[in-house]
């Protein structure tokens, strides 16, 4: 058994080789920004419910509610910069002709740390959408007053995301499951890999023959499936991995 040191440096040496990388991410490349995940022990779920929140069912029940728990998270990621492990990302990028950044996050981090087109598989927190004419606008305000937010048109806006039930954006999907299907190597950092059908793409980059690394602070479902399982904190371990 190889210690992180020496997987490490045979997992740098695929990248390092390849031309084609993909990289899926989660919560858990912003946590060291300060922003709670939602399955670690600080993170979201232990003071909320999903079901009570993030489901189109929640907020038919109760809108105010859930733009509340918005609202908050805007603020708390309004005050957060991106971190190393963001900025490490875009360096890989410069230097990768054929490079795909798949996120799961909504906070916009890897566009402010200066990504250059992220997939964004679960939406974006910062974009409101109208619950009849279906406009999006974009609105970087901390803090929505008066809740729920009104469209133009008259209707209640909602957050730009995707919630528990509901259908990934069709054309990011694809796009997302091409990049993991042509890529030499998938990089999967901070993800639990519980929230199908994005965890989906681990498989489907093996099946097409990549070698996946996954960097995590813990160990999740897919360490014991990946090539490579570095076990650290993603802002230490990607500036590592891929300087
Ligand atoms: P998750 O909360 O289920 O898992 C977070 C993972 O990150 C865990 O496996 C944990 O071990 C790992 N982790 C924690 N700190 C880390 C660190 N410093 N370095 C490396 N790994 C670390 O999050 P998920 O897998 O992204 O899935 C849940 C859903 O949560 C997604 O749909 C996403 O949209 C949403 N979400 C987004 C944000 C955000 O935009 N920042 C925050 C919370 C949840």
């Amino acid at each position: 058994m190889m210690e992180n040191g020496g997987l490490q440096q045979t997992a740098a040496g695929w990248i390092r080789r390849a031309t084609r990388v993909a990289v899926l991410t989660g919560a858990g490349i912003s946590a060291e920004s300060g922003i709670p995940t939602f399955r670690d022990n600080n993170g979201l779920w232990r003071n909320f419910r999903a079901e009570d929140l993030a489901t189109p069912q929640a907020f038919a029940r109760d809108p105010r509610l859930v733009w509340e728990w918005y609202n908050w998270r805007r603020s708390l990621i309004a005050q957060a910069e991106p971190n190393a492990g963001h900025q490490a990302l875009v360096a890989l990028e410069q230097t990768k002709p054929g490079f795909t950044l798949i996120t799961q996050n909504v906070d916009g981090l890897h566009a402010r740390a200066g990504s250059r087109d992220p997939l964004l598989l679960h939406g974006d927190i910062w974009t409101l959408r109208c619950t009849r004419c279906g406009v999006a606008v974009e609105d970087h305000r901390a803090n929505l007053d008066p809740l729920p937010p009104v469209c133009g048109c008259g209707a209640m806006q909602r957050p730009g995301v995707v919630w528990f039930g509901e259908s990934l954006p069709a054309e990011v999907w694809r796009k997302a499951e091409q990049a993991a299907r042509s890529a030499e190597v998938l990089l999967v950092v901070g993800t639990s890999a519980l929230v199908y059908p994005a965890a989906g793409l681990i498989q489907v980059a093996q099946q097409a023959g990549a070698k996946t690394i996954e960097v995590n602070a813990a160990e999740t479902p897919v360490s014991g499936q990946v090539d490579c399982s570095l076990r650290g904190r993603s802002g230490e371990i990607l500036p590592r991995l891929l300087e």
